[in-house]
């Protein structure tokens, strides 16, 4: 898998899990999370840095537009630490089932 999809898959985990929390979305995404996930997906598509990428914690400056930016943050602090108390797995499999 490349590096990319991988990101793309992990976005995607994330977005899901705060949807999921805070939105109480069970099956899909709101149209909120949904817009914010391909966005994402498409900046990371478009990624200048391609396989040599580095975090995007570190290149997302200048690739999100500010009000993008903030809710891709908020979705971050919020899954980031509370993912960990779960098992990422089952995230990943749901994610594809
Ligand atoms: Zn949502």
């Amino acid at each position: 898998m490349r590096k990319i999809e991988r990101e793309q898959n992990t976005v995607g985990i994330m977005i899901n899990f705060y949807c999921g929390k805070k939105h109480k979305r069970k099956s899909s995404l709101c149209e909120e999370c949904g817009a914010l996930l391909k966005y994402a997906r498409e900046r990371l598509e478009n990624c200048p840095y391609g396989e040599e990428k580095k975090s995007c914690k570190k290149c997302i400056t200048p690739c999100y537009a500010p009000e993008k930016k903030k809710r891709i943050r908020r979705v971050m602090g919020y899954s980031g630490p509370r993912m960990i108390y779960h098992k990422p797995l089952e995230w990943i499999t749901h994610l594809f089932k």
